[in-house]
Parts: structure tokens; sequence; C-alpha cells
């Protein structure tokens, strides 16, 4: 794949290969996951001076103050929303535009939502242009996005306090959704699914660090 002169060549792809192995060694077992992870260049989401950290398993600035995530930590979330071809997923945070990708590559129908109104423009010309199609939305995502809902699934890609009950109410009867939970300086991975209009079942899983949800139903 090229997109905007970038290059994936066999350095790359080698690369991406020995993270894929790295993934697995960590406890991802979902091979959909891997292998819509080792279709997507990570390092076009970098600057290309950090071209050589793209494939550690490591978060990196992507200015605003913000990060991509680390690829465990997107592994990890997309393992738990257990995508399914043509799921409808809300995604709270687009950040670089990643995790987007890795949604897409899996067959989902996504709709990403980005508070930063620099990172939103980016993605939304960035993607399209890499053959990604995805439904770029600007505003403040601890509300979810009724418009568009309800959701099969949805991520959430920064830190909250606590969770918004306004996503709880997005989530389609057996939707899911993924959110870290916690203080600033480190949440817990919440899984939740929508049993009943009334009933959700929670389960509190690994400890992770990431940027702050801002905004309405968030810090
Ligand atoms: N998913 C991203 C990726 O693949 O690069 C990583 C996202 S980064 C860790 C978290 C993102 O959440 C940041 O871009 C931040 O601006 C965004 N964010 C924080 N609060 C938000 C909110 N209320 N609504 C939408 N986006 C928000």
């Amino acid at each position: 794949m090229s997109a905007n002169g970038l290059i994936d060549n066999y350095k790359h792809k080698g690369a991406r290969k020995s993270l894929i192995e790295e993934l697995k060694r960590k406890g991802i077992k979902s091979e959909q996951v891997l292998e819509a992870m080792m279709r997507v260049p990570r390092h076009y989401f970098f600057d290309k001076t950090f071209w050589d950290r793209a494939y550690l398993d490591i978060a990196h600035p992507i200015g605003e103050g913000q990060t991509i995530s680390q690829p465990y930590t997107v592994a990890y979330q997309t393992e738990l929303l257990n995508v399914s071809k043509n799921d409808k997923i809300l995604e709270i945070g687009t950040g670089s535009g990643y995790q987007c990708c890795v949604l897409l590559e899996l067959g989902a129908k996504v709709y990403t939502i980005e508070r930063q109104k620099t990172l939103y423009e980016r993605c939304k010309l960035f993607l399209p242009a890499m053959g990604y199609k995805a439904h770029f939305l600007y505003g403040d995502g601890s509300k979810g996005n009724k418009i568009h809902g309800p959701y099969d699934k949805i991520i959430v890609t920064a830190g909250a306090p606590t969770i918004p009950q306004a996503l709880m109410g997005q989530l389609t009867i057996g939707g899911i959704l993924v959110i870290p939970v916690g203080d600033e300086k480190t949440q817990k991975m919440h899984l939740i699914q929508r049993i009943s209009e009334q009933e959700f079942q929670s389960e509190t899983l690994e400890s992770f660090r990431f940027v702050p949800l801002i905004g309405e139903q968030a810090w």
C-alpha cells in the first residue's frame, strides 16, 4: 500500500511481523485482530523522523498533547470488542486514526469522534487518502453520538473517571462497551455488555495508562 508517497517496504513489513509476534507473546490470541494489525502500516501514522519507533510496543506523541496508543493496548481493546463484519462501532478519541483503521480492517462500520480539531481535520483527509473510509465526527465523545446510534460496539481510547451513562444508553442489546476507567495516573479496562434495556454486565480487567477523556461526562 502507498499513500501520499508513503512506502511500506519489506523492512517495515518485517518489523511489523516481529511486533505481531511480540503481541502474541504478551497474550493477544485473536488471529483476526493480529492479521488486521499486520495489514495496517503503523509507520504511516508517524512523522518520518520517527519511523524507527513505529514497530516498538510503545505509545508515541502525535501532537496536541495526545498519543497514538501502544500496539498492545490497541490489540487488547480490539480483542475485547469481538468485532464481527458490519458491526457498527463508535470510537471515542480518533487521535492518529490508527485504531480506526484496525477496526475498518475487521470489516466494521466505524464512527469515530475527536475533540481536538487539528487531529480530526488530519484524519478526515489522511485516512481516505489511504483508502480507509470511516465517518469522522468532531466534538465531545463523552456524550457518545446519539444521532448515529445505537452501536454494536463502543470503544473509548482515553481514560475516564467514571463510565459515562450516555454511552451505556447508546449500546444495542448485546452491545459491548470497552473503556478504561480510573484516575489520571492509571485506569482499569472495563468490559461492559448490555444484556437488556435495563441490565448491564461489567468486568474489570488489566491496568493501563491513557491520556484523559475530557468532556461533559468525563474530566
Ligand atoms: N485511538 C487513537 C489512535 O489510534 O491513535 C488514540 C487516541 S489518544 C490515546 C486519545 C484521544 O482521545 C486523543 O486524541 C484525545 O484528543 C481524544 N479525546 C479526549 N477526550 C475526548 C472526548 N471527550 N471526545 C473525543 N475525543 C476525546
